[in-house]
């Protein structure tokens, strides 16, 4: 069982044991002989939700119920006792569990591991951060209990302004964890050169949030492994429509749910997925076996950053049409970085899709669109790189500004990921905590721009970066009114 004393078993609780393993069996040959033969899109419409399911338990209701109930009721306390003790499936107490939330679960590990042939599984968080932050503890705990000993891991400097946070002020500064800053991660020596006898684990944001950082997973995933530690990958921006850490070696990813998976924008959600059987130097069986629900059994129940329902099955529902919007989005980010990239008053834009961008043939080894060749449309591999780019404007930070307050149609959002195109100036929102060494490190300049478009139509986003540019280049004097 999991954690805890060893309970005992009376002649009843057996009996539930007996009936709930029964229940397990039917459910692993269904994913392993049905739901994993489907397509993306077929298992990111349906997760696990079967018309069996629904018929049988919920009154045929075609959509995932929302549970809005704090706790689960129990026939007697036999029944109690095995769910408690974690003997049978049960969610009991909804910072445990949920049955939306297990829905929303089962979905995200399903397509998170969709064309690996391991398993994998899934813990909901109320957040992204939340998500890194249970990702992470399990691996900094002190081996052995009452000594101190020193623990470090090693991550991406180029990564989202609030993990960027979470490492530096919660772990570091307040806990005395060292993170080592990889501050290249395309070259593996760097990552080697930072990793030692103490070293927990290797974190990568891929790509990266706002600046586009981007390394080989598999490579990184070896380098972990070979020194018996694990990879954990925030792969927010590209969602599982387009990159896949876990196929690639990765043991975890962290997902912001709250983007481009909520594309409608309607609140924020989390999730961590496990690959089983992780590789690890933590003594610790449970851990090692089933990562992520042994953090929503035991560290969760205990901090409870739990996600609610209701969100559960709003993100759910953006996410059975992960991979057609993921498509859109990409294309339309295409058009509107080459509009902006031979604009007279823009210095440089950052798109992975640009075939000049110095990271374009690795993210191309990594980033496709998942299933295009049984796409009619397309028949064949397909490259996509997701909707997030960023561009700096001539003429420093004033300049920036100046565009930035002259859109019109594109809103002015700390915020990603959305149906509706969204631009930040991260200098002041997303990445200001970090102050200005920090920006240097992950390279961001005060006059970057972050852009993420949306599902309008290319043309009507060029317009609205055109006439704000205009006027940028008339406030200015670069000299560039009348551009394109
Ligand atoms: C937004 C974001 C996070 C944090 O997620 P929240 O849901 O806002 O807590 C983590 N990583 C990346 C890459 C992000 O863009």
């Amino acid at each position: 069982m999991f954690g805890g004393d060893e309970v005992q078993i009376t002649p009843g609780m057996q009996r539930y044991i007996d009936r709930n393993n029964a229940y397990l069996a039917e459910r692993d040959r269904y994913i392993r002989e049905v739901v994993k033969k489907w397509k993306f899109d077929t298992i990111a419409v349906h997760g696990l939700y079967s018309v069996q399911d629904a018929i049988e338990d919920y009154q045929g209701a075609i959509i995932e119920p929302v549970f809005m109930s704090s706790s689960q009721a129990y026939r007697d306390s036999d029944e109690m006792a095995a769910a408690l003790a974690y003997l049978i499936p049960t969610w009991c107490y909804s910072r445990i569990a949920n049955p939306s939330t297990y829905y929303y679960e089962w979905t995200l590990a399903l397509l998170e591991s969709y064309g690996f042939d391991g398993e994998t599984s899934c813990c909901s968080t109320s957040s992204g951060m939340a998500a890194i932050m249970t990702a992470v503890q399990p691996f900094l705990v002190h081996k052995r209990h009452h000594v101190h000993e020193p623990r470090n891991f090693v991550a991406t400097a180029q990564c989202y302004g609030g993990t960027f946070q979470q490492f530096k002020v919660r772990l570091m500064e307040e806990r005395d964890i060292e993170c080592r800053w990889v501050t290249d991660p395309t070259n593996l020596d760097e990552w080697a050169s930072k990793i030692d006898d103490n070293t927990r684990f290797l974190y990568g944001e891929l790509p990266s949030n706002p600046q586009l950082g981007f390394f080989d997973v598999a490579a990184v995933a070896d380098l972990a492994h070979s020194h018996n530690l694990p990879l954990i990958c925030d792969s927010t921006v590209a969602t599982p429509a387009l990159l896949r850490p876990i196929c690639h070696g990765a043991d975890i990813v962290v997902q912001s749910a709250t983007k481009s998976m909520t594309s409608s924008g309607f609140g924020i959600c989390g999730a961590l997925i496990a690959r089983k059987n992780l590789v690890c130097c933590i003594d610790n069986d449970d851990l090692k076996k089933d990562f992520a629900l042994y953090v929503k059994y035991l560290p969760n129940r205990d901090y409870g950053p739990n996600l609610h329902p209701m969100q559960a099955i709003m993100t759910l529902n953006d996410l059975r049409t992960l991979r057609s919007k993921m498509d859109l989005m990409s294309r339309n980010t295409l058009k509107v970085a080459e509009f902006l990239e031979q604009h007279p008053a823009v210095e440089r834009v950052d798109y992975l899709g640009l075939p000049n961008h110095p990271l374009h043939e690795l993210a191309s080894k990594y980033l496709w669109l998942v299933d295009a060749e049984q796409d009619e449309l397309y028949g064949r591999p397909v490259n996509r790189y997701g909707h997030l780019m960023s561009f700096c404007v001539q003429g420093g930070p004033l300049a920036a500004r100046s565009l930035f307050d002259g859109l019109e149609r594109i809103w002015r959002a700390t915020d990603l990921g959305r149906i509706k195109s969204v631009a930040t100036i991260p200098a002041i929102s997303t990445h200001l905590q970090q102050g200005e060494a920090g920006r240097e490190l992950a390279h961001i300049p005060p006059n970057l721009v972050r852009l993420c478009v949306g599902g309008e139509h290319p043309d009507d986003i060029i317009a609205d970066l055109d006439q704000a540019l205009r006027k940028v280049a008339t406030k200015t004097v670069v000299g560039v009114a009348g551009a394109r």
